[in-house]
């Protein structure tokens, strides 16, 4: 790989080697521009962006070997990613969106002790939301419950009873000092809420053409 040389304070040169090839804002793909580099124990390297619409600057550290650096695999934050869904669930729970993208993030974070617990939150805005758009009448009584409850009661699809069960399951041991299901993690609770949005947005589709076809009048 090649080196590239670098201006420090003064006239010091720096010698690199190796560089950030994702852009910590953009997430694309780069051969970033080496600015400047001030030596803090570990090279801190003032890094530039190639991305057109991008052009962010970012600070890469480099780990001396000898007389060269070589880049050591990390840069300064940038933007962190959100998961974005689809209309379906959008309009059934705003609210699991932004919860669920709190926890997202705080995982990016390193917050692992507590984003599982914005998971478990996220799940029961999702469930008790889509409970009230099916039983409207029942809104008040829903709110309140345990979402143990509402999974039993309130919902019909056996698929998302299934589902959410589990994931209820889950998402408590994430919230409480003793955990039960020892094997299963972050992860899990993941799949399973990721599986109950599959559902939901499916549930949605096969309504939309069920009321947009409602007889065959060719
Ligand atoms: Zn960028």
């Amino acid at each position: 790989m090649n080196h590239v040389n670098v201006n420090g304070p003064g006239k010091i040169i720096y010698t690199i080697r190796g560089y950030p090839n994702v852009c910590p804002y953009c997430k694309t793909t780069i051969v970033p521009v080496s600015m400047f580099a001030y030596n803090n124990r570990i090279l801190e390297v003032f890094t530039v962006c190639t991305a057109d619409d991008c052009r962010k600057s970012f600070i890469a550290y480099y780990v001396s070997m000898g007389s060269i650096y070589n880049f050591g695999g990390y840069t300064s934050a940038g933007n962190l990613s959100s998961k974005t869904f689809e209309d379906a669930i959008n309009l059934t729970s705003s609210e699991f969106c932004i919860i669920y993208n709190e926890a997202f993030q705080a995982e990016q974070a390193g917050l692992l002790n507590i984003c599982g617990a914005g998971y478990r939150k996220s799940l029961e805005f999702l469930i008790k939301d889509y409970a009230i758009s099916k039983n409207v009448e029942n809104h008040d009584a829903i709110k309140k419950m345990p979402l143990s409850q509402v999974i039993k009661k309130y919902i019909d699809n056996p698929k998302i009873v299934e589902v959410s069960t589990r994931a209820a399951w889950i998402g408590n041991d994430e919230t409480h000092y003793i955990k039960i299901w020892t094997d299963l993690d972050l992860s899990d609770l993941k799949n399973l809420i990721d599986l109950i949005v599959k559902y939901i947005e499916m549930e949605a589709l096969h309504q939309k053409y069920v009321n947009s076809m409602q007889s065959n009048a060719g």
